[in-house]
């Protein structure tokens, strides 16, 4: 009898913590913020009520989302939950809220004159930037093997001797360690060979080593720079340029080194047979953002955005699949961890032209989560704004949701240019009525349609071109 009484007791217990006001977010009993206000959420057991620092706060079934401003120094925030039968659970946390440290600026070293000081990237995707920071623009991202020439140092990043519309730099991270040098490498290319197959057009030229390369975008033209080709110790240094006029929108475009090889590619414009069908054939990218230990934003009742996401992605791919005849390809269709370069690799693997990520947002500390919300895209290169904003105008209209914009910004996810690259961050985790929406399957399979909408009048009027 006494185990029975002990049994129940503690499955009583178990479900009482179930429902008992539990805080999400922050996620420590203390924390720091450099902002000005601060977003509380969390569980609560239905029909309670719920006062912080003494002020009530709107309970949304299960739980809360709350915003207060912060002072200077700490902010003790006492939770207190009122239960239907008049329990009360509280909780009490700190914030402290300080000055936000500044980054230090570091001097700019020269190398020491009349000397050669060479690196070459170490890995794939090295990153090279205007400026000398983790957050300043990518220009380009390069392979591994690339030779490249140093003109000094500033903190952890080195500046390329090359220099384009902007300054070249690369983190030392990414590069073998500079050795200094008598002579350049002797780089030679060969003029070039154009070819195409079915889905692109190739101008390949042959290469004794990998260079630093740039591709510019200007509406319909293309500017390629291979950098400091035709070096040597006698030779006058120069680069290589070539310019791409299209006729059509560009598409995809990509720079790939190959076997001894550069190769410049562009995706070609796809050709409608049947305009009921014109996603029939075409090669799509669907990323659903996150999964496996990667969980994404958490939501007010621990929901991961990763769930959201694979939910959303899972129906699109369907859709594409069944209803329109296009060849999908995909980062993950299960709750499984894959490596955001890796989500690229396989975009660019099936040859895709377009690749979509989808993602839903939460706000950072800072921002009124009642204000900040609705849904918003991503791009990062002009040859994916048209799509971006379609599917963003689409979202709007369609689900009814608030305008979060047509936002630029460097992704993984949304860098590529080739596939054309795009990122949706369709609600906010963060927003109540997006979080209770995002759970309705209903909800879901519209926000599919609306992107499958966007998939279907962007090609269409590609074809209005001709
Ligand atoms: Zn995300």
């Amino acid at each position: 009898m006494k185990k029975i009484l002990l049994i129940l007791t503690l499955i009583f217990t178990f479900a009482c913590q179930t429902f008992a006001l539990e805080i999400v977010k922050p996620t420590n009993k203390s924390s720091v913020v450099y902002t000005q206000s601060a977003h509380i959420y969390g569980k609560v057991k239905p029909d309670s009520t719920l006062h912080i620092n003494s002020q009530e706060v709107k309970v949304w079934k299960d739980f809360f989302v709350h915003s207060i401003p912060l002072n200077m120094g700490d902010n003790k925030i006492t939770i207190v939950e009122t239960q239907k039968n008049g329990t009360k659970k509280t909780k009490v946390i700190n914030i402290t809220r300080m000055d936000e440290p500044k980054e230090k600026v570091q001097p700019f070293v020269a190398k020491e004159p009349n000397t050669i000081l060479m690196a070459k990237t170490i890995r794939d995707y090295a990153p090279v930037r205007e400026m000398a920071s983790d957050n300043s623009n990518r220009v380009v991202d390069l392979p591994k093997g690339v030779v490249l020439y140093l003109s000094g140092k500033q903190g952890n990043y080195y500046k390329i001797e090359e220099m384009g519309e902007t300054e070249f730099w690369i983190n030392k991270n990414f590069i073998s360690a500079p050795t200094l040098t008598d002579c350049r490498i002797p780089i030679t290319i060969s003029a070039p060979q154009k070819s195409y197959d079915n889905l692109y057009d190739y101008t390949k030229f042959e290469i004794t080593y990998p260079v630093l390369y740039t591709i510019k975008q200007n509406d319909k033209t293309l500017n390629l720079t291979l950098y400091g080709v035709y070096g040597g110790p006698e030779a006058q240094k120069r680069n290589l340029e070539l310019t791409y006029n299209s006729k059509d929108t560009i598409l995809g475009y990509d720079g790939v080194y190959s076997n001894g090889d550069f190769i410049f590619k562009t995706a070609k414009t796809p050709v409608v047979k049947n305009p009921d069908r014109p996603l029939e054939g075409l090669r799509i990218f669907i990323d659903a953002g996150h999964g496996g230990k990667d969980t994404g934003a958490i939501g007010p009742t621990k929901i991961p955005e990763k769930k959201f996401n694979l939910a959303i992605a899972l129906k699109l791919i369907d859709l594409l699949q069944k209803e329109e005849g296009a060849i999908v390809s995909y980062s993950r269709n299960s709750d499984v961890f894959v490596d955001l370069n890796k989500r690229v690799d396989l975009a660019k693997q099936n040859n895709a032209l377009i690749s979509i990520s989808i993602h839903n947002n939460s706000l950072p500390q800072g921002e009124d989560p009642y204000i900040k919300h609705g849904t918003g895209t991503y791009y990062y290169n002009f040859n994916a704004k048209d799509i971006a904003l379609t599917i963003k105008n689409n979202l709007v209209n369609d689900l009814k949701l608030k305008d979060d914009g047509l936002n630029y910004k460097s992704l993984v996810l949304d860098r590529a240019t080739d596939p054309i690259s795009t990122l949706t961050e369709v609600a906010y985790l963060t927003y109540p009525k997006e979080y209770m929406l995002l759970q309705d399957e209903k909800f879901q399979q519209e926000v599919a349609n609306s992107i499958r909408k966007s998939l279907r009048e962007f090609i269409l009027s590609l074809q209005n071109e001709k």
